[in-house]
């Protein structure tokens, strides 16, 4: 059987900054579809560039990044556009809401791209919200939201439009351990129920808790490993 293409795929990829700062060097991996995975490293590692390496924000020095089987650094803006809209969906630490509107509207918004009509994004953000757990939050606006039920809704505006690829970037850099425990939770559900994951942490014990957990150090993979590798 042929396998699916990948969600992302890395090759020799480099990324030189002006002024000759090395950030990343010949970082390889693949993610294939259904994978749960951390990037995790040191502050200064790399790791926001590989976020925006991964999530198409930006183009490597050399060496080639595919998302879906795109090849990013190929693409004009309009296309690389459109590919992050429809195939990459992006949590941050400090969930990035819109302030003023509904939990409803907030993931509603992340189907505007699609050319589904209002109806239908609401319909959608509805499905997507029940399954993030808040069903009875709709129509609460952010300001209204605890920190994990506002990661929570940013999450629901990720999945809403079911992209390849769930990039998610110190998810629960901003809240207490409990509701960073729930987000968590959450991710793994996700996961289970078929959503590709890409965590981004310096947290050691969050990525030490997920299957798969790729190591940078200096701009480079010093370590790829799977929970079933460890003794
Ligand atoms: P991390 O997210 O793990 O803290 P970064 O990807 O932000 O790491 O940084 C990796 C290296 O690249 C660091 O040495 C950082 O100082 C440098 N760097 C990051 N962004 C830029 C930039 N825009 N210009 C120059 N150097 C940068």
């Amino acid at each position: 059987m042929r396998q699916a293409t990948p969600a992302v795929e890395l090759v020799g990829v480099s990324r030189v900054y002006p002024g000759g700062v090395h950030a990343l060097r010949e970082v390889c991996f693949t993610v294939h579809r259904g994978e749960l995975v951390a990037i995790v490293g040191p502050s200064g590692s790399g790791k926001s560039t590989l976020l925006n390496l991964l999530g198409t924000l930006d183009v490597p020095t050399s060496g080639t990044v595919l998302v879906d089987g795109h090849d990013v650094g190929t693409l004009g803006d309009h296309q690389t556009a459109a590919l992050r809209a429809r195939s990459i969906g992006f949590v941050f630490q400090r969930f990035h809401l819109a302030p003023g509107i509904s939990a409803l509207d907030n993931v509603a918004d992340g189907l505007l791209y699609t050319g589904m009509n209002r109806r239908e994004r609401r319909n959608e953000a509805e499905a997507a919200l029940e399954r993030v757990g808040l069903a009875d939050r709709m129509h609460h606006r952010p300001h209204q939201l605890s920190g994990g039920q506002m990661q929570r809704v940013a999450i629901a505006r990720a999945v809403v439009g079911q992209p390849v690829l769930l990039l998610a970037d110190e998810p629960t850099g901003a809240l207490d351990s409990a509701s960073g425990a729930a987000v968590i939770e959450l991710l793994r559900e996700l996961n289970a129920a078929g959503s590709t994951v890409v965590i981004i942490t310096h947290d050691g014990q969050l990525a030490a808790s997920l299957p798969r957990r790729i190591q940078v150090r200096d701009g480079q993979v010093v370590a790829d490993e799977r929970l079933e590798d460890q003794p």
